[in-house]
């Protein structure tokens, strides 16, 4: 498995491609901004999918463009197709870099569905409480987790934004933290990464919650 981590655009989201190198296949998650910069780190690889873990513009900003010239399916839960092409504020999606409108899902992530990176096998964790469809993509074998704005090394996702939910929040965090082992390596929506255990110990916004 190789793992590549892209912070993209002004709000630098984390792009990641995850690659069976046995098989030469490469899906892509949360492609938000800088579309070249992706398609290069993407060159002697088949992309086979594009995933994003919630619908915010950040995060699916640049759909569009890989979709048009890869011609993959694209997936995201059916709870965030409302906000794929909601800026929030006006002419925010210019400044971020998004290529807008962004294309309605192919296909809905789902709790419990599995995602194929070749031979990789990815779970969805349906986790609300950022959006209300936001998904984690689990990697058990490989102790990977990309969490998108569900969690960041010290922090937790916004839950005022349109459709958030802070007991979903709360409900989704006691979760993962409870079935995810500690060596898990969370990569987060934005920012550096982290790993289950060290968030269980030193993220602030966890206590009292487990
Ligand atoms: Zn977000
Ligand atoms: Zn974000």
């Amino acid at each position: 498995m190789m793992l590549k981590v892209l912070p993209v655009g002004m709000l630098s989201v984390n792009c990641s491609i995850l690659v069976d190198e046995e098989e030469g296949k490469a899906v892509v998650f949360d492609p938000g901004a800088d579309a070249q910069k992706i398609e290069k780190e993407l060159e002697g690889f088949e992309l086979t999918a594009i995933v994003c873990t919630h619908g915010h513009i950040d995060h699916v900003g640049q759909v569009r463009t890989l979709k048009e010239k890869f011609r993959v399916p694209f997936y995201l839960h059916k709870a965030d197709v409302f906000l794929i092409n909601d800026p929030i504020w006006p002419g925010f999606e210019k400044h971020i870099g998004a290529n807008l409108p962004c294309p309605e899902p192919d296909e809905f992530l789902e709790d419990g569905k599995e995602i194929k990176v070749g031979k990789i096998t990815l779970r969805v964790l349906h986790t609300p409480g950022h959006t209300p469809g936001l998904c984690c993509l689990y990697a058990q074998e490989h102790s990977l987790l990309i969490a998108g704005d569900l969690l960041f090394r010290g922090g937790v996702g916004r839950w005022d934004l349109p459709g958030g939910s802070l007991e979903d929040l709360k409900k989704s965090l006691r979760r993962v933290f409870s079935e995810l082992p500690d060596d898990t390596l969370v990569v987060c929506g934005h920012y550096e990464e982290t790993t289950i255990g060290h968030e269980r110990v030193f993220n602030p916004y966890l206590r009292g919650l487990f």
